[in-house]
């Protein structure tokens, strides 16, 4: 199978380019030239089959240059029992006819794990098919979950060097810590002095530099990106969709055949659309409700046609959906206008310039066959958490509860009573603060401290913090280093001995 350019100024290239490459030379993103179907015989045929055979049945439909073997062992050392513990995925049981899929069972708590555990082996045989030598350096702008994601996935893999930047005052106090105690010989974790902003327009600056590439090239080094663009992070998540609706016949949820929705707490848009590759495959799914916080960009766009990111940003209580520009979009409107490469590469030209593109009608009633676009406000968010956790007795984060109401205001709306399934994409004990106000609103928790509110939170809700998480408090500070902002670049150079 082979690989082309949203912008379509690319030639066709194999997946092991498109992993390796990250970003199509044109500037758009990588798409497959089409999509293999998977009957309802061969997704009945994951109900017995573990997960890293379930993924296996998937990843081998688009990952065809590389072997099985290859794909086998990618998936074994990604998805095994020290770095999950468990099944990875489990579909936990909370109403009559809606569940929850718990998508962070993994080393950082967080559903990134899912793509950011197995990105780094794929990447790293991706390169070697291409025939390059070279080091892979993966430099990182992080405003929080992404960067000890990709930390985690990149330590210790030989032939990578990770180096994570982060904005000194901008990422919560756990997870400054669980960046600054990474262990692993090829790390490197910097404090910015300055906002997310600094650090990822630093980064970007040091990924177009062309004299410091030729610089790297010339010590046998070559920066790379672990960002959601990337084929190879796109391609896991597809794989938990199929796994789901497995489990949800498994559990007699619905019969095989049976249409299902899933509700999913979005940003960039690359959860959500690795769902919708899913239904091309062949998954029966009626809606992809796309739930988003007050940074609602992308409601807005489902429900007008038109993408405007001039407004306000806001910082919510589900900062990993804090996003104005959703990059994978890019790939929804290139599915949408059959393959209208001419068009979206207008598209992304009229956003950069002017900061707003409209799709038209046509193409918007294209979108709304399969989308439903809404938005959470910070009350209702909180106020879902206490409420499902009093009724349910199911106690969510603050992300997956913005994707819980977006199902409750589709169901009210539309009156499709569906099952539904809702993506859970982090721990609530990542986000304790929100949670712990969210269900005992009238004590004050203020000035607990990080791990005295995770056992607090433990205390009342009788479950346990993970693993990870908890040893956090013991583990050594390793990475103490603050820039400034201006040098970024000298910073890479001396991390690499350039
Ligand atoms: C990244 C992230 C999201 C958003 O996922 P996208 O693929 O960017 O849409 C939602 N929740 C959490 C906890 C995340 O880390």
């Amino acid at each position: 199978m082979l690989y082309t350019s949203t912008r379509g100024q690319t030639e066709m290239i194999c997946s092991a380019h498109a992993i390796a490459q990250g970003l199509a030379d044109d500037g758009g993103l990588f798409m497959p030239q089409e999509f293999a179907h998977l009957s309802m015989t061969e997704i009945c045929a994951m109900r017995k089959l573990p997960y890293g055979e379930r993924a296996i049945t998937v990843l081998s439909r688009f990952l065809t240059d590389f072997t099985e073997e290859e794909l086998t062992e990618c998936i074994t050392k990604a998805y095994s029992k020290e770095k999950f513990s468990g099944f990875p995925v489990p579909l936990r049981q909370v109403k009559d006819n809606a569940d929850v899929l718990e998508l962070w069972h993994g080393p950082t708590a967080a559903f990134k794990d899912m793509a950011l555990q197995i990105l780094p082996l794929l990447l790293t045989r991706a390169v070697k098919k291409t025939g390059e030598q070279m080091k892979l350096v993966i430099l990182v702008a992080t405003s929080g979950d992404t960067g000890k994601a990709a930390l985690a996935g990149f330590a210790d893999i030989p032939g990578t060097e990770v180096i994570v930047f982060y904005p000194e005052e901008g990422v919560s106090d756990i997870q400054k810590r669980q960046m600054i105690t990474q262990q692993g010989n090829n790390v490197h974790v910097v404090a910015v002095k300055g906002n997310f902003d600094d650090a990822q327009t630093g980064v970007k600056t040091l990924f177009g530099d062309k004299a410091l590439t030729k610089e790297l090239k010339e010590h046998n080094c070559a920066f790379s990106s672990a960002n959601s663009i990337n084929w190879g992070r796109l391609v896991p998540q597809i794989v938990y969709y199929f796994s789901a609706y497995a489990d949800a016949v498994n559990a007699g949820r619905i019969k095989a055949g049976d249409l299902v929705n899933f509700s999913v707490p979005t940003g960039n848009f690359g959860d959500i659309l690795a769902g919708f590759f899913a239904k091309i495959m062949g998954l029966p799914v009626n809606k992809f409700i796309c739930a988003s916080n007050s940074n609602k960009v992308l409601t807005d766009f489902i429900n007008t046609g038109t993408y405007d990111k001039r407004r306000e940003f806001y910082r919510t209580i589900s900062p990993s959906m804090d996003i104005l520009v959703s990059s994978n979009l890019e790939r929804l409107l290139y599915v949408e206008t059959e393959d209208n490469a001419t068009q979206v590469a207008q598209w992304m030209n009229q956003l950069k310039e002017t900061g707003v593109y409209s799709v038209g009608k046509n193409l918007q009633s294209k979108i709304l066959q399969d989308f439903f676009g809404t938005w959470v406000d910070e009350f209702e968010t909180k106020e879902t958490i206490g409420n499902v956790y009093r009724d349910e007795k199911y106690l969510m984060d603050p992300h997956t509860a913005v994707a819980w109401r977006a199902m409750e205001k589709y169901r009210l709306l539309t009156s499709d009573e569906t099952y539904c399934i809702v993506l859970s994409t982090a721990s609530p004990f990542k986000f304790s603060t929100a949670v712990l106000e969210a269900i005992r609103p009238n004590e004050d928790f203020s000035g607990l401290g990080t791990f005295a509110e995770l056992k607090k939170l433990e205390e009342i809700s009788g479950l346990k913090i993970p693993l990870q998480m908890a040893a956090l408090e013991k583990l050594p500070v390793l990475h103490e280093d603050v820039v400034e902002k201006t040098e970024l670049e000298s910073t890479v150079k001396k991390i690499l001995g350039i």
